[in-house]
């Protein structure tokens, strides 16, 4: 198999993720670590930050799978606030679901198996929403914005937390070295499974730069979009409100 975007069929790609990340998910949360030097807590803990969340507010994770950014949020908003945790992969789901409760994150938060494209959600419903590096995943990423624009109360914030593209040259070298020769290999030793660690670097790859992500953000109606870059643009934090 292939795994770059351009040369998987469109609907195979939605069972090919779903592959990835079936076989992934009991290593899911080690291999985070270990990827990203644990860096990725730093980047989520930014996400939170800037989401402006406050008590008894209503909050989507999108793409959430084992729910590091739920669990935050749910202690944020307390008992009078409410989270939902929505992934398309139901082993992501309960591997979320069985960690967080065993935090003892429970009460505020509940799961949903649902593709982003195709939100079942009313509209206007939610205060925040997040994907943190999940759109680079889902197939028809403008049809994924605007059913989130749609699913957003008037006022609220969107925060897309993806991997993006290295602001210097030299930093774009060592990252494209380090995805495509070190980041399998770790995945063969640790979870036994190069494919899906040679998949993760391609789609990091295929994902659309900063600007482009911004102007995908404008282009289905997310107002004041901007973003920050993170560890020398490795990974961006796109905001974008709905007025
Ligand atoms: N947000 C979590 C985090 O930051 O640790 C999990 C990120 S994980 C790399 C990507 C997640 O996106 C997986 O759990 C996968 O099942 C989910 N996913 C992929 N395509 C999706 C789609 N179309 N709709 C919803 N979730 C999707």
């Amino acid at each position: 198999i292939d795994f770059g975007y351009k040369k998987v069929a469109k609907n195979a790609k939605q069972g090919l993720v779903a592959d990835v990340f079936h076989s992934v998910a009991g290593k899911y949360d080690v291999m985070n670590d270990v990827m990203s030097f644990g860096i990725h807590r730093l980047w989520k803990r930014y996400t939170i930050d800037c989401s402006g969340v406050r008590a008894g507010q209503k909050v989507l994770d999108i793409a959430g799978g084992t729910g590091d950014l739920t669990e935050q949020f749910s202690r944020r908003v307390g008992p009078q606030g409410e989270v939902v945790l929505a992934d398309i992969n139901n082993s992501m789901l309960s591997v979320g679901r069985d960690r967080l409760r065993n935090r003892g994150i429970v009460g505020n938060v509940s799961y949903v198996q649902a593709n982003a494209e195709e939100l079942p959600f009313a509209d206007d419903t939610f205060d925040i929403i997040t994907i943190a590096f999940g759109l680079r995943n889902v197939t028809d990423k403008s049809k994924a914005l605007a059913s989130m624009l749609r699913v957003l109360k008037p006022g609220g914030r969107l925060l897309v937390l993806e991997f993006s593209k290295p602001t210097h040259e030299m930093l774009n070298q060592a990252y494209d070295f380090y995805s495509f020769n070190v980041l399998p290999k770790m995945g063969q030793l640790i979870a036994g499974d190069a494919d899906s660690y040679q998949y993760l670097a391609e789609s990091i790859r295929m994902h659309p730069d900063q600007d482009t992500l911004k102007g995908m953000m404008e282009a289905v109606g997310f107002e004041q979009v901007s973003y920050d870059n993170l560890t020398g643009g490795i990974v961006a934090l796109h905001r974008g409100y709905k007025f």
